[in-house]
């Protein structure tokens, strides 16, 4: 292995208490002990701290503690040394410039996690979720990165590989004995595994919601005739999250997210611009940009003033929005006004006239009734997906679609084996299941594929 030793910024580059360097290739001990002011770094043992100064010729450029990791049991599997320096970027700055000036280079985004992955420490996926991990910001995506980090997703896929490569050397072996007409691959046990092996791509495959629900949060439209509740209730579920809060400008100019955080779960709320802006009451909101809201939602919250009387619009706007995967909660608003007769009564009318499934919540945001209802009923939609899915959870939409190809690939397969083609093609179909799903883990994969997937990640990663 003769690769250049690499040196970047590992901490965040800004002012801090310490900043991190880190350094890593077959040189890396050379390099930094020529810069350095204390031990000799050559001769010390593995997993160890020294004090020290970072020099430039004579002069001190920073007071530093070095930790020393030879190969291979370092992140990269090569030995490595990280540099703790008092945290100012333009300190970072001189002690990369003389790491440079004695052999070392720049890393390039994401290489030391590709070097990881190169040496065989981590598979695709793991380098993948190392990123993941990095780009966590709440509890529940910080789990499922952590999970495929430990190898959750690399082993499902290692051992569903395992299984199908057995049988595809049995096929091949066929082919060496053509002219025998022998089965080595039993075809009705071949048939039972392809079938486990679909029932568990498609589980896999769902775990994307869930995934995707996580990794991206779960988009809520809310909706509602001009006047309904809808910035008054976008208010009463901010208002105590407002520390964690954050508003996310969108492609378009006016179109605004907020974040909601539930029991660690992300919820989007899709463009609320307008809806903050109470002096935008009458903006009469268009079945069409209705539309277009809850296009991209997976629920859509629907406000009915119970205060008013005549339901109609509230009725058609509902028909013309619901799709088969969109879950609709229907709140009635303004309950504080209204005896409860009333509100019975708007939930009979909705009822009766929309059939489809929807959760009634009635809520009065002015006086905070029921609004934990509200949130117990959106948190659960993203904790019933956990449980239906188990474990393993798919957040990645490169794995997504290398799955998508495995599963065709897989009954592929299942339609040789059923219609007695030739083994040749059999054997053709299986090479391309287990390519497809060799992808996930990076068992087969081409230089353009690793090269976009590391130059996700930042610098010093
Ligand atoms: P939007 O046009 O759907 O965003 O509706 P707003 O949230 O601006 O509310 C319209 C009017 O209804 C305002 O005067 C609110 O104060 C009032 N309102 C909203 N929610 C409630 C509620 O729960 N109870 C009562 N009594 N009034 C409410």
């Amino acid at each position: 292995m003769n690769q250049d030793t690499i040196c970047a910024l590992a901490t965040a580059n800004g002012i801090g208490a310490i900043g991190i360097i880190r350094v890593s290739g077959e040189r890396s001990f050379e390099i930094v002990n020529k810069i350095f002011e204390g031990k000799n770094l050559e001769k010390v043992d593995t997993h160890t701290v020294h004090y020290g100064f970072i020099k430039e010729e004579n002069e001190v450029i920073d007071e530093v503690m070095v930790s020393i990791f030879q190969a291979p049991k370092t992140f990269t599997t090569e030995n490595s040394v990280e540099i703790s320096f008092h945290g100012s970027p333009y300190i970072a700055k001189k002690i990369l410039e003389v790491l440079i000036k004695n052999g070392a280079r720049m890393a390039k985004a994401g290489e030391f996690t590709m070097r990881a992955f190169m040496n065989g420490r981590i598979d695709l996926s793991q380098a993948e979720s190392i990123a993941d991990l990095i780009a966590s910001d709440n509890e529940a995506s910080r789990k499922v990165a952590l999970n495929q980090l430990k190898g959750g997703i690399s082993k499902e896929i290692s051992f569903l590989r395992g299984d199908l490569l057995n049988f595809t050397s049995l096929i091949e072996l066929e082919l060496d004995f053509a002219e025998e007409d022998v089965e080595f691959a039993d075809r009705t046990a071949l048939n039972q595994l392809l079938n486990r092996i679909e029932v568990k791509l498609i589980s896999l495959i769902d775990s994307f919601q869930y995934g995707n629900a996580i990794k991206n949060g779960t988009a809520v439209a809310i909706i509602g005739k001009p006047n309904a509740g809808k910035s008054t209730l976008l208010n009463a579920l901010l208002k105590e999250e407002r520390a964690i809060v954050s508003s996310i400008a969108g492609t378009t100019r006016d179109t605004i997210e907020e974040i909601l955080h539930i029991k660690g779960n992300a919820f989007r709320l899709i463009d609320t611009a307008g809806l903050r802006e109470t002096e935008d009451e009458i903006e009469a909101i268009g079945v069409k940009k209705a539309k277009e809201k809850v296009d991209t939602a997976d629920i859509l919250v629907y406000l009915a003033d119970a205060s008013t009387t005549d339901f109609s619009d509230d009725i058609d706007m509902i028909k013309s929005l619901l799709r088969d995967d969109l879950k609709l909660i229907i709140c009635a608003t303004k309950i504080d006004e209204v005896l409860p007769t009333k509100y019975d009564l708007v939930e009979s009318v909705l009822r009766k006239e929309i059939d489809s499934e929807f959760d009634f919540i009635k809520i009065s945001a002015v006086e905070n009734q029921n609004i934990q209802d509200l949130k117990n009923e959106l948190s659960s939609f993203v904790e019933h997906m956990k449980s239906e899915e188990g474990n393993v959870v798919i957040t990645n939409q490169r794995h997504f679609e290398a799955l998508n190809k495995s599963l065709d690939s897989v009954r592929k397969v299942e339609e040789a084996v059923s219609s007695q083609i030739t083994t040749e093609l059999l054997a053709y179909e299986l090479r391309n299941a287990l390519e497809y799903l060799g992808e996930i883990s990076g068992e087969f994969s081409n230089d353009e594929v690793l090269g976009n997937i590391f130059s996700k990640f930042c610098i010093g990663k």
